[in-house]
């Protein structure tokens, strides 16, 4: 989109070397001239007031005047001054400076400095800087590393060295994919390199597996200055021999007991997590019986403190028997009265 020159000395009616008092007192006279409240509804001296504010606010400042004047004319010869047309015609002045005044107003909307393209285009707008920047800024991508931890891993959290490709930004040409008008020959052009890495990471406890911790930072370099992405562990915690994680933290062990055992009750060892606890069981314990050891689980993920382990009874029989427990069985089974199967009957 051409931006149309604007001639600010002509408008203000000025030399190119007049001095700051000259440009303020030209900008007084003509401001009193153009302002809407003098002139309700004329468009054509609205437009003029919006470009005399314009010329007013370049050549006023030392900085922005500055680099105005360093513009050579002939850089803009493509754009049309409008203000020779509405020299050369009344009629046609009005229509263009409609045209001119609708055109700066659209202008206006999309880059929100109210001042013209021409103005935008050479000191910029904070929204087209904005936009500019969000166009070209791409955030990096996200990496997933997966990670595999033990139960007791989960349990306490710990810290894994991973080792995993990242991309980084191209020390060579400085992540620009070019170096004297040619495709970078060390990232071929792609502004970053694939680099192995080890990093020190922290796994909180109470992760389970299809947990995901996120490590800020530690992703793929954005483009064009965006941000650098995250890093994802996605964990796996391996199975253990007899500790089975349940889906809410609880942890389930089958504690196989001898038939005396859960007949008489007894009081017996049970691995946990966080150590040995003695757990009592009482007589006439049944198969398959839940225990439950409160807060022997894994920590909770959004509440506090930790999950249960649940303990379950299997009574097992001997698959072999001396002569003396075989007797002492035949024995039971007589005095036994009791017959577990009268409900089926
Ligand atoms: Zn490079």
């Amino acid at each position: 989109m051409a931006a149309k020159y604007q001639d600010y000395y002509r408008i203000l009616g000025i030399e190119r070397g007049a001095d700051e008092t000259e440009v303020k007192r030209a900008f007084r006279r003509l401001a009193r001239e153009y302002h809407p409240d003098a002139n309700k509804g004329n468009k054509l001296l609205e437009a003029k007031f919006k470009d005399l504010n314009e010329a007013y606010e370049v050549l006023s400042d030392p900085e922005k005047r500055a680099r105005y004047d360093s513009l050579q004319h002939d850089t803009f010869r493509n754009f049309t001054n409008v203000r020779e047309s509405m020299r050369a015609n009344a009629e046609g002045a009005a229509a263009a400076a409609r045209a001119q005044a609708a055109h700066e107003e659209k202008a206006a909307d999309a880059t929100g400095s109210g001042f013209s393209e021409f103005f935008d285009s050479l000191f910029g707008s904070k929204r087209a800087a904005f936009n500019r920047q969000k166009k070209t800024q791409q955030r990096g991508d996200d990496r997933q590393v997966p990670v595999e931890i033990q139960l007791g891993e989960a349990f306490t959290g710990t810290r894994k060295t991973i080792s995993a490709e990242r991309e980084e930004t191209c020390v060579a040409c400085g992540g620009f994919g070019q170096q004297a008008n040619a495709p970078c020959k060390v990232c071929r052009g792609q502004g970053t390199v694939s680099h192995r890495r080890q990093l020190e990471v922290k796994i909180p406890a109470g992760v389970r597996t299809g947990s995901r911790v996120r490590i800020a930072g530690e992703g793929n370099p954005g483009r064009h200055g965006g941000d650098v992405g995250d890093l994802y562990l996605n964990v796996t915690v391996k199975g253990h021999a007899y500790f089975e994680p349940q889906e809410n933290g609880d942890i389930l062990l089958e504690l196989p007991l001898t038939p005396p055992e859960a007949a008489l009750g007894i009081d017996v060892q049970v691995p946990t997590l966080s150590g040995r606890v003695m757990m009592k069981i009482p007589a006439g314990t049944q198969s398959n019986q839940l225990f439950r050891l409160r807060g022997r689980g894994l920590p909770r993920i959004k509440e506090k403190g930790n999950a249960d382990q649940l303990v379950k009874v299997r009574i097992t029989v001997p698959q072999t028997l001396t002569l003396e427990e075989r007797d002492l069985y035949l024995q039971l089974g007589r005095m036994q009265r009791d017959n577990p199967r009268r409900s089926l009957i």
